[in-house]
């Protein structure tokens, strides 16, 4: 045997132990699932720099316009069209489909986010709602475990707007009454910044939605730099009325607790080497 055949063999040996991004991805599908939000710890989380960067499809180049609707309990997002959004990577297997944005948010700049990261509270949070494509719809997927992925943002209210806001922030000015709704271009996402979604660090755990009924069914993934967003434009948000036109002050559901052994991981995305 010469030299140069050892040499290819141990080559191939070193590439053999590293672990699949499916594989990862299959563990935190197997975590157990608890009821959402949760405080969480950051630097008591295990770090995963293995899994797949997430790849968000079709959020920001969407051909169609979206819909912003008052429902009486929060702004409600979706776009017109035939073809949605689609989210992959990451933690979740397969490809899971956009099916609506919502918010949350409080009276005070701390206590509007659900989600708590470190002891650190929020003027509210943001959550895109997704269902797994191998089910028919939202409807049938909430019955499964992996039938939901759910990513978050923390948004920070600041002093400043932030201009990538605004064309969102026009479309809340004009849904102030319950069950008024107005047409978004698509380019009303502008505020979720791709580099920080591709490659920046979140946590993610198995849990629940927030409003009833609760179905434990959602993969979380919450971003952990928040997003910042000026005062006056938060303040529309807390200017749309619910039932009696009265605003809609909190719509936030309290963290709960955390059962034994239930896990959450923090996962740093490693830009994908060329
Ligand atoms: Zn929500």
């Amino acid at each position: 045997m010469s030299n140069k055949i050892i040499k290819l063999n141990l080559g191939s040996m070193a590439v053999k132990p590293k672990k699949t991004a499916a594989s990862d991805a299959e563990q935190i599908s197997k975590l157990r699932a608890s009821q959402s939000p949760i405080a969480i710890s950051v630097n008591r989380c295990p770090t995963w720099t293995s899994l797949d960067p997430l790849k968000f499809k079709g959020y920001w180049d969407n051909v169609g316009s979206g819909i912003l609707l008052n429902t009486g309990q929060t702004a409600y997002f979706t776009f017109e069209t035939k073809s949605q959004p689609r989210l992959s990577g990451g933690p979740v297997i397969g490809e899971y489909i956009f099916e609506q944005m919502h918010f949350h948010w409080s009276v005070d700049d701390f206590t509007g986010c659900e989600h708590v990261l470190d002891g650190h509270g929020y003027a509210a949070e943001c959550h895109l709602v997704h269902y797994n494509s191998k089910y028919e719809s939202m409807e049938a997927a909430v019955a499964h475990p992996d039938g939901l992925a759910v990513v978050g943002f923390l948004l920070e209210a600041v002093d400043a707007p932030n201009p990538s806001f605004d064309k969102f922030v026009e479309g809340l000015d004009q849904i102030r009454k319950q069950d008024t709704a107005v047409q978004l271009p698509s380019q009303s996402l502008a505020w979720i910044d791709r580099e920080d979604v591709t490659s920046g660090s979140y946590v993610t755990y198995k849990g629940s939605l927030t409003t009833p009924p609760y179905t434990e069914c959602v993969t979380w993934i919450i971003y952990e730099k928040p997003v910042q967003i000026g005062t006056e434009q938060l303040g529309l948000l807390r200017q749309l009325e619910g039932a009696g036109s009265i605003p809609i002050e909190r719509n936030v559901r309290p963290t709960q607790r955390h059962p034994p052994g239930h896990s959450v991981i923090y996962v740093d995305q490693v830009k994908s080497k060329l």
